[in-house]
């Protein structure tokens, strides 16, 4: 039997779905939750490969009163569901409700949700990718021992991303690519 540790952890906004228009910052409700072109198929793909993936997604909205928590559930709800449309599913989400300010240790750059996701789902951090669209995502998976890939415009300093694709189109193409099919976990 052959077993993987590897997992890949996903930032929320601006690399499974759209970003919140920058007026909102947020996304507000359930309607305006759109996926990003490619992401639904990138993890299905992993899905079918039985790589985990976890979402580790920042949302200050909660802390200072943009979105409740009940907004925020309905919201991944949605999430969910426009996955399980194209046949693919996440397997665990941790979002961090906090501010800077809070000095919580789930707030990326810190490595918090990565290490929570990866207790939850049994990986090893030192095998799996953290995919984001900001720097901070990258520091995240890099304080957490993972792989990073940056996707998207964003830049990031020398040596922070081990990869770099510049849309979410490509993922797909790149899983393919790099993640063998495994038989069984
Ligand atoms: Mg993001």
């Amino acid at each position: 039997m052959i077993r993987t540790d590897t997992g890949v952890f996903m930032d929320r906004d601006g690399l499974i779905n759209v970003p919140p228009p920058p007026e909102d910052r947020y996304i507000l409700h359930p309607d305006t939750f759109k996926l990003m072109p490619g992401i639904a198929e990138a993890i299905r793909l992993l899905n079918e490969r039985n790589i985990p993936v976890a979402v580790v997604t920042n949302q200050k909205g909660v802390a200072i009163g943009k979105v409740s928590e009940a907004t925020l559930h309905r919201i991944h709800q949605r999430m969910v569901e426009l996955l399980a449309a194209e046949n693919a599913s996440v397997q665990h989400i941790q979002y961090c409700p906090h501010r800077e300010e809070d000095q919580c240790n789930c707030r990326k750059p810190l490595p918090g949700m990565l290490i929570k996701a990866a207790a939850a789902l049994n990986l090893q951090t030192e095998t799996c990718w953290m995919i984001g669209d900001q720097p901070r995502d990258l520091e995240a998976g890099r304080a957490a021992g993972c792989r990073t890939l940056l996707v998207g415009s964003a830049t990031a300093p020398e040596g922070l991303a081990d990869l770099h694709l510049s849309h979410t189109q490509q993922l797909p193409h790149w899983i393919k690519q790099n993640f063998p099919f495994q038989t069984e976990r």
